[in-house]
């Protein structure tokens, strides 16, 4: 007799062994798991998409100033037309982006989804599989206190790939919620 799941050889009479049999129970115990304690999302904040993207004004004021003295009203109609679609097009994204993650944490475990596009993918994390929660803040983050929050995964889980775990860019009063979600995973 073999395992109908992973095909070991069984010692008692059945149909799966008893790792698969435990990883089966465990399953069906997060499943049970819905009771809701707290949803972290991505933020989208217009000030911020600006901030970040400040750039695009310095290359526009540049660029006015070589067609004021040039004298082109057209050219400067038309730069005014260029710099409102670039900024129109990196908040539309950006909304969508926002709009797309999330994480929902649960008693003992933590959903991870994103759908953006043809993309829609869900991670699972049990507490007692996570590593550790890690924040980043680059320059424009930090006025904002927003940061990229790092989720690490021990060992493998299903549907994984990069960095074992996932991330959750833009999030808002990053350093309290940090806090608050190592209390929620038992990671403080
Ligand atoms: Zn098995």
């Amino acid at each position: 007799m073999k395992c109908k799941i992973c095909g070991a050889e069984l010692k008692k009479e059945g149909d799966i062994c008893t790792n698969c049999y435990k990883a089966y129970k465990e399953e069906e115990e997060l499943k049970k798991d819905v009771k809701e304690i707290l949803k972290v999302k991505r933020k989208y904040s217009i000030a911020f998409e600006i901030a970040k993207n400040s750039w695009i004004f310095v290359i526009f004021i540049l660029s006015s100033l070589i067609c004021l003295t040039a004298g082109g009203i057209l050219e400067e109609l038309l730069l005014i037309l260029i710099l409102g679609g670039v900024l129109g097009v990196i908040l539309f994204v950006d909304k969508r982006l926002a709009m797309a993650t999330k994480a929902t944490f649960y008693e003992k475990k933590v959903v991870y989804t994103f759908k953006f596009l043809f993309i829609n993918t869900t991670k699972v994390v049990k507490y007692s599989d996570l590593k550790d929660i890690t924040a980043f803040q680059g320059f424009t983050q930090k006025r904002f206190d927003y940061g990229d929050l790092c989720f690490y995964a021990k060992g493998t889980i299903p549907g994984t790939n990069l960095l074992n775990g996932f991330q959750i860019k833009n999030v808002e009063n990053v350093s309290e919620i940090l806090g608050i979600i190592k209390e929620v995973v038992g990671l403080s």
